[in-house]
């Protein structure tokens, strides 16, 4: 019998005979609930759960802040679980409140209210804080990350009287960001540090064909600028923006949105004395240095990687909540991330890495007439790296093969054309056609 069902069988014994234990989760966000999700399903009878989240709301999906800021969708829509989800399952939620302490020896974990709650397992997933570029005038009313709910009830506030806004950086967020205030009604200019958008997900063809279709629906952009101060209209908000070059140039905004990057939000862990590098440094099942508190999501670093999308966060909640459920047999092994961006109208896709060295191999088709650009980067045989531009309909399927690392010799020359032309009788893999 395979180990699986052994180890399975003796945890549902041990689920019978042992005492609940206290489990308690700090962050609210999307990794933390997932691990909250995938435990219940595995061992609800294991833990007495409580979860702490500075934020003010039960839970939502974070992904969905762009199309709610454009308009597409309201904050109820967004909402993953509420309170009488939680309520349903016994887990205690203090929300609005922040965990400031951990006490490791007395096992306690201590809120901003005072509360103590004590924990045999802690979970931590605080995730991530936005950068923001430590410029003069960066604290000035009208400078907004873009991050949380409150974030997007700030822009969409501001956007309501119109006016001019600049968003500081031009990768996937940003672009989100400019999109949505356009479509609020503001006019935006994108301030970007490179001379091509989202230049570590997309190569210079992508881009200059998704700056072409940003530029046509109404945003502006400025490239290659560094952003020297955000000038002040005397009173304490925000006037506009003051660029290093020669001529110490200007733009008049009323709202600024950085969106430069985020930082794994570690310090909490750090103060307690975890191990933390740039981000609380876990093990393959998830664990801390100290084995009784566990970290998911963006707070955490794995094999020196940080990562800043979902993917890798449900990869990571689902060993975490199968080594607290005592299954004990799944590992965590590092994630490939794929990315596209939520911009009516516009399809982006890329995954893997795409630069090229003397081992790559390069496939390219391009319709720029069409708008319609593919790049695939081979590496040994299989797929290394993907951009797709104005036909995204494979994205998924390249990304499986990638994955995989399926060997893709056979049907390379029909690759770049996408999955129905592989699919074909001309294409039948070399194993298949011999069985
Ligand atoms: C606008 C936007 C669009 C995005 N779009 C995409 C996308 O299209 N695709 C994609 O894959 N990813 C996207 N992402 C990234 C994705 O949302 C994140 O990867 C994911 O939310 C990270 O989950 P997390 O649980 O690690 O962190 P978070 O979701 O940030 O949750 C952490 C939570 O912990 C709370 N917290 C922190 N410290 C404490 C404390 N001491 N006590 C109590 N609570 C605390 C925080 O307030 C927060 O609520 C987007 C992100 C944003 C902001």
């Amino acid at each position: 019998m395979p180990a699986y069902h052994t180890l399975r069988r003796h945890a549902d014994r041990t689920d019978a005979v042992q005492p609940r234990l206290d489990l308690v989760v700090i962050g609210n966000g999307m990794a933390g609930l997932r691990v909250i999700e995938d435990l219940l399903e595995l061992a609800p009878e294991r833990y007495n759960v409580t979860v702490f989240g500075a934020e003010p709301q039960a839970s939502y999906n974070r992904i969905m802040l762009s199309p709610v800021l454009a308009g597409d969708k309201t904050f109820d829509e967004i909402q993953s679980r509420d309170r009488a989800w939680y309520a349903q399952h016994g887990i205690a939620l203090y929300t609005g409140e922040s965990v400031v302490d951990i006490d490791r020896r007395r096992r306690m974990v201590i809120s901003d209210s005072g509360r103590e709650v004590p924990y045999d397992r802690l979970v931590l997933a605080t995730g991530s804080t936005a950068f923001v570029i430590p410029v003069p005038g960066h604290d000035l009313d009208g400078v907004i990350s873009f991050r949380a709910i409150g974030d997007v009830e700030r822009m969409v506030e501001a956007s309501a009287r119109g006016g001019r806004a600049a968003v500081i950086g031009g990768g996937l967020l940003g672009l989100e960001a400019a999109y949505g205030l356009h479509r609020r009604g503001m006019e935006v200019t994108v301030v970007h540090l490179q001379s091509q958008l989202m230049e570590r997900q997309l190569d210079a063809t992508a881009a200059a064909l998704l700056q072409h279709s940003l530029a046509q629906r109404g945003l502006s952009f400025r490239m290659g600028a560094e952003t020297a101060a955000i000038v002040s209209d005397g009173a304490g908000r925000v006037a506009g923006l003051r660029f290093k070059d020669d001529d110490a140039s200007t733009l008049d905004v009323d709202l600024v949105v950085m969106a430069v990057g985020i930082r794994p939000n570690i310090e909490l862990a750090r103060s307690a004395g975890l191990h933390c590098d740039k981000g609380i440094v876990v093990n393959d099942t998830m664990q801390t240095f100290d084995p009784r508190i566990y970290a998911v999501g963006e707070c955490v670093e794995h094999r020196k990687a940080v990562y800043g999308l979902v993917a890798p966060l449900w990869d990571q909640a689902r060993v975490c909540a199968n080594h607290l459920a005592w299954r004990g047999h799944s590992q965590y092994g590092g994630s490939v991330t794929a990315t596209q961006l939520k911009v009516t109208g516009i399809d982006m896709y890329s995954a893997g890495d795409f630069a090229e060295d003397e081992h790559t191999e390069t496939l390219t088709f391009s319709d720029i007439r069409r708008g319609v650009y593919k790049r695939i980067v081979l590496r040994d045989g299989c797929i290394a790296g993907v951009v797709l531009y104005g036909d995204t309909a494979d994205g998924s399927w390249y990304f499986k093969h990638m994955r995989a690392g399926t060997d893709v010799s056979w049907f390379r020359d029909a690759l770049i054309f996408g999955r129905a032309f592989v699919d074909t009788d001309d294409h039948v893999e070399p194993n298949r056609e011999a069985a």
